[in-house]
């Protein structure tokens, strides 16, 4: 963990959730805002010791892992907090969250913990894609979906702090199944990246790069691998596969282990979103059969 300078003006706090940090004169906006109150107690520790100021705050999208420290910084700080359409209305009622995780269920006591619900925060500026101004300089947002649904990068003079639009690739590895919410989505998103004419990018768990382009490519190679592996398993059967016999094949295969329901939940919502690409892509169809709901190639 350290925060590290990338330009005169750009920094990140580099952790297991990165936060990142722009200066813009007497104005300084916090990108996201890490998972609780000690992750950013200590990045807080850092722009005092560097005497750089904290005026606004950022949040890229509603993960608890992104705003969980964020109520913190409010109740200690005057920041103007800016958040993203859609994901602002989780960021004011965190329990959404387990909740749509859980199918809509009322969630079960074990669905909120930290990871799935952070404190709530206030939103002062909900944002789209397009511009925001901060210091007086007007500042670039990205809508990049897949992994969560109006996900917002922020480009400061060709650094993009990416979010969870791509990982690094030992990020990719070490979850085996990333967390996508559409896979068709997050491959266009990735696609939109190689696109722009970027000096660098933070992505939100990973290192800063000047060049991400193969890591990015990189994360498209891993997602349309995991997409044919489904489409292969799928094809391979020829009555179809039960949704939740899918989830727990490619769970089973690529060694995800769920201890917890709430890790199988979100990995339920994992390996649905590559059915949602292959569905979309029109690879694969649906049907509900005898009370299940079942997949199957489509004929060629
Ligand atoms: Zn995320």
């Amino acid at each position: 963990m350290s925060f590290k300078q990338i330009n005169e003006q750009c920094y990140y706090y580099e952790s297991s959730v990165n936060v990142g940090y722009v200066q813009l004169g007497s104005s300084g906006v916090l990108i996201d805002a890490g998972i609780d109150a000690s992750s950013v107690k200590k990045i807080l520790k850092e722009l005092k010791n560097r005497e750089l100021p904290l005026t606004h705050l950022f949040i890229t999208h509603a993960h608890a892992d992104h705003y969980g420290g964020a109520s913190y910084i409010q109740e200690r700080y005057d920041v103007y907090t800016m958040a993203p359409s859609f994901e602002e209305a989780i960021l004011r009622n965190p329990s959404l969250e387990p909740l749509y995780l859980f199918g809509g269920n009322d969630p079960l006591d074990e669905l909120k913990n930290k990871f799935l619900q952070g404190p709530p925060m206030k939103v002062d500026q909900i944002v789209e894609e397009g511009s925001i101004n901060i210091g007086g300089k007007s500042l670039q947002t990205v809508c990049l979906p897949g992994h969560s649904y109006y996900q917002l990068a922020l480009l400061v003079d060709g650094i993009l702090y990416a979010a969870d639009s791509y990982f690094s690739l030992a990020t990719l590895k070490k979850h085996k199944i990333p967390f996508l919410t559409d896979a068709k989505l997050a491959i266009e998103s990735l696609h939109k990246l190689l696109e722009m004419d970027l000096l660098g990018a933070v992505p939100g768990h990973g290192t800063f790069e000047e060049n991400p382009i193969r890591t990015i490519e990189g994360n498209i190679r891993y997602h349309e691998g995991l997409m044919e592996w489904l489409f292969q398993y799928v094809s391979s059967v020829e009555e179809g596969v039960s949704h939740e016999e899918a989830v727990a094949q490619m769970c089973n295969h690529f060694g995800v282990s769920c201890g917890r329901l709430s890790q199988w939940l979100l990995q339920r919502t994992a390996v649905t979103a590559y059915i949602i690409g292959l569905k979309k892509n029109q690879r694969l169809a649906d049907r509900i059969v005898h009370n299940r709901w079942v997949l199957k190639a489509h004929d060629e």
